[in-house]
């Protein structure tokens, strides 16, 4: 039996239509999920663009998959029939090497991609690792679940391991990322600072959880929080000021990068060594880190903001996506 997929035919075109067959036969641990949506990733686009020479096409993306279970394989023991699960950017990874021992699995050398060289989640159907299938809460509805199997963890990693309650945390962009930064910040106790160039995202950054909104094209402003932060979290792909940001980082604090901002970073060494901070990077989190997230998300009212279309306007989904004009994740209804 077939089924509809929507894929790129070749880098940076525009998604068509194809059809796909469902596979006779499920590996022992897979499951076959009915996609009900699938968020959409800026990463998805730099797939489809091409942009890091992985890509191979036809190209179905969509990594920010929730459905339901319609099929296992024989020993896939974790869900079952009819459970609403979702998968994010990875799907697989050997769980036998020390990453995967540790918790670490997007650190595996075999690190499977949802939707690299297999077809991702814009399509009626996915096959997944049912490993790498996190039941989803209750309290989640789909759509606003969707964008945390990516964006969602891919903030929460570190604001789980870096962020204490009392600390006082800055998060630069309010866009994908940053909007489930404030919220998850928020509902940690933590002290929050929205930072975005567009003024007009003041009321919406302090609704989503912004105790502070500061415009950071204010010199005066910013200058005036210098040495403040414990933390603060660049949600965005921009060449940035570091060495002004790592300023308004306290002593012992940390700037943490989750976004792929181009170009190398470059900041005077003593303002590292004299204020002993800390800049950093991650991306997504493993598989008790999802979980957690989930859980912690489905507890405290943390939500994706999303804007909804059907699969078949999924080219005028990514061109929202692609004009940084999604608020602030789009999302395709599939079923
Ligand atoms: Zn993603
Ligand atoms: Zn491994």
């Amino acid at each position: 039996m077939s089924f509809r997929a929507y894929a790129a035919p070749a880098a940076g075109k525009e998604l068509e239509p194809i059809q796909l067959e469902r596979p006779s036969e499920l590996g022992p641990f897979d499951v076959e999920i009915l996609v009900e949506c699938c968020g959409i990733c800026h990463s998805d686009i730099h797939l489809i663009d091409n942009d890091w020479r992985i890509s191979s096409y036809p190209l179905i993306p969509g990594h920010e998959v929730v459905g339901k279970i319609v099929r296992k394989g024989a020993l896939v023991q974790n869900v079952k029939e009819g459970d609403r699960v979702g998968v994010g950017w990875q799907c697989a990874s050997c769980l036998a090497c020390e990453w995967c021992e540790r918790g670490e699995e997007p650190a595996c050398d075999h690190h499977v991609a949802t939707c690299v060289g297999r077809p991702g989640g814009y399509a009626e159907y996915l096959i997944a690792d049912s490993r790498f299938a996190f039941p989803i809460p209750e309290a989640l509805p789909s759509e606003s679940a969707a964008p945390l199997l990516c964006g969602g963890i891919t903030v929460f990693t570190p604001l789980s391991r870096f962020a204490s309650p009392s600390d006082r945390v800055g998060v630069i962009g309010i866009g994908g990322l940053g909007h489930l930064a404030l919220q998850f910040a928020r509902a940690m106790g933590c002290e929050v600072t929205a930072f975005s160039t567009s003024p007009s995202k003041e009321a919406e950054a302090k609704r989503l959880g912004a105790h502070h909104f500061v415009v950071s094209t204010d010199e005066k402003a910013m200058k005036a929080l210098a040495n403040s932060f414990d933390l603060i979290l660049s949600t965005v792909t921009a060449d940035l000021n570091w060495p002004m940001w790592l300023s308004l980082v306290r002593k012992h604090g940390r700037l943490q990068l989750v976004g792929a901002s181009p170009g190398n970073i470059s900041v005077p060494v003593m303002q590292l060594v004299g204020g002993q901070k800390t800049i950093s990077g991650t991306i997504i989190g493993g598989r008790a880190g999802i979980r957690k997230m989930l859980a912690f998300a489905a507890r405290h009212g943390v939500r994706a903001q999303a804007e909804v279309l059907p699969l078949d306007r999924v080219n005028e989904a990514v061109a929202r996506v692609r004009a940084n004009q999604a608020r602030y994740r789009m999302v395709l209804k599939v079923q």
